[in-house]
């Protein structure tokens, strides 16, 4: 049977119509009756609108809101329009409202039936549609794409974004939380931003258009030295002053170098080896092949490779394991050998938060390029400039030099930080969670030239708990393919 046949078997039961429409356009509002028929009609630019009749009465015996009065007399009812959220956005859904208006006997004013649940007064779209736009600006979607799927202006969604998120309401001068993480993220026009959030509930502390020591320290020099003191732990990247910024803004604060940047700063510096060994072979020979092709097995736990299942590899022309090749290839250099023990050495004291192996494993490394240094110095006054080749393979190597940055006094204690069990819990995970969604959603948007915007999302990102899951929001669109199936 038709939709339209349903319904008008149904137009002698009004009470029905009334729950159906409530029901398929998920509206809860108590006040709002909608028992007439639904009507298809061309509207402005749309060929095809969907109006659904409704009036708004009152309650119950209303009181003037001027005077609180209850002497009032019913007059007739006020018309308006009120968007709601459809599927298609090609196909929008329109409310036809009428407000019951009353006038007050005692004072003489007008006054009309509002409903909060259903949209807030002077407004032309339900509750539902701002809902929709906050569930998408909280996606990785473009603010056109919204406009468009929702058929809104793009002022509609920067009003909603503006309503959500108040940059007042989150400047939080009067209390800093304990742990903090620094970073900078690219925001507009590529250029690089200071960023900083509460590690623990990850909301966001400050995000300031430059990312000088000047800004920063003007934005926390904003709270008063008690709040700083509170301040317990900064995490950080190993980015030369943010450490420094932070030892003179907090007084009682720990430093933490994110296990994440270590750990990839010592992958990087190991491949750089790897690739110089590599070169040291003919391009398309087989050793060539086991450095170039199976590079991540190299970074991978040495227990953790298979050593039981050998595969066919066609860059190496016969079958090995995992645990074959990063064997064999070790095998044809020394130095690279020692590496790899070493980064992995490193990687399992970080990972298993091992902070004496750690600092067992720097402190034996700063010692002897302490012995290095010395040794350089000699040769210097003896010889003068070139040094000998095992002090140049020493100043070369991409390893040594790396650890010998995270082991320099500034940092060496920093570093340790980031193995220490009492700071398991704090990275820079979530700001990194956030740069990606920032790039996604600038390569999406082809550039984002507001900042303000920007920030104000990214507010939403982190502070916005929405209250009903996103998809449950989405999900109220169903209805409207309802009525599209129905009055075709
Ligand atoms: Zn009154």
């Amino acid at each position: 049977m038709n939709f339209e046949d349903y319904y008008n078997t149904l137009s002698s039961h009004q009470d029905e119509i009334n729950q159906i429409n409530h029901l398929y356009l998920n509206i809860t509002s108590k006040g709002l009756i909608m028992d007439e028929m639904p009507h298809v009609e061309p509207y402005k630019k749309f060929d095809r609108v969907l109006f659904v009749p409704a009036k708004l009465k009152f309650p119950q015996r209303p009181t003037c809101i001027f005077c609180g009065s209850k002497a009032v007399e019913y007059h007739s009812y006020t018309p308006s329009t009120l968007k709601h959220i459809a599927a298609d956005p090609s196909f929008p859904v329109f409310i036809e409202l009428k407000k019951h208006r009353a006038k007050c006997l005692t004072c003489s004013h007008c006054f009309q039936a509002e409903d909060a649940d259903l949209a807030p007064k002077y407004a032309q779209k339900t509750n539902q549609v701002t809902q929709k736009i906050i569930s998408e600006l909280l996606t990785l979607t473009t603010m056109k794409d919204i406009t468009n799927h929702n058929n809104v202006s793009p002022s509609t969604v920067v009003n909603v974004l503006n309503e959500s998120v108040t940059l007042s309401s989150f400047t939080l001068h009067d209390s800093l939380p304990e742990h903090l993480c620094f970073d900078e993220v690219r925001t507009n026009d590529n250029q690089l931003s200071f960023i900083c959030i509460d590690a623990v509930k990850h909301t966001l502390v400050a995000l300031l258009p430059g990312k000088s020591s000047y800004d920063i320290e003007k934005f926390f020099n904003g709270f008063s030295l008690a709040q700083r003191a509170r301040v317990k732990t900064v995490t950080t990247d190993l980015n030369a002053y943010y450490a420094s910024v932070a030892e003179r803004l907090f007084p009682n604060t720990e430093i933490i170098i994110d296990r994440f940047h270590i750990i990839k700063m010592i992958n990087q510096a190991f491949n750089h080896e790897r690739v110089k060994k590599m070169k040291l072979f003919a391009k398309p020979s087989v050793e060539y092949n086991l450095f170039k092709c199976h590079w991540r097995l190299f970074l991978l736990e040495p227990a953790k490779l298979d050593n039981e299942h050998p595969r066919y590899r066609r860059q190496l022309k016969r079958s090995m394991t995992d645990a074959q090749i990063v064997s064999e290839a070790l095998e044809l250099s020394e130095e690279l050998l020692l590496s790899h023990n070493v980064i992995h050495k490193l990687h399992r004291a970080i990972i298993c938060n091992d902070v004496l192996t750690l600092a067992r494993c720097l402190r034996a490394f700063k010692q002897s390029f302490k012995q290095v240094s010395v040794q350089k110095a000699q040769w210097t006054k003896k010889h003068g400039g070139a040094y000998p080749k095992n002090i140049k393979n020493i100043d070369n190597n991409h390893l040594i030099q790396t650890l010998n940055t995270l082991t320099t006094d500034k940092n060496l204690a920093h570093v340790l930080n980031a193995a220490n069990p009492k700071f398991a819990k704090y990275s820079n995970g979530p700001i990194e969670g956030i740069n990606r969604k920032i790039k996604l959603l600038r390569r999406l948007s082809f550039g984002m030239p507001n900042f303000t915007n920007m920030k104000k999302r990214i507010i939403l990102w982190l502070n916005f708990k929405p209250k009903n899951d996103a998809h449950k929001v989405l999900g109220r669109a169903r209805f409207s393919i309802f009525w599209q199936k129905s009055m075709k």
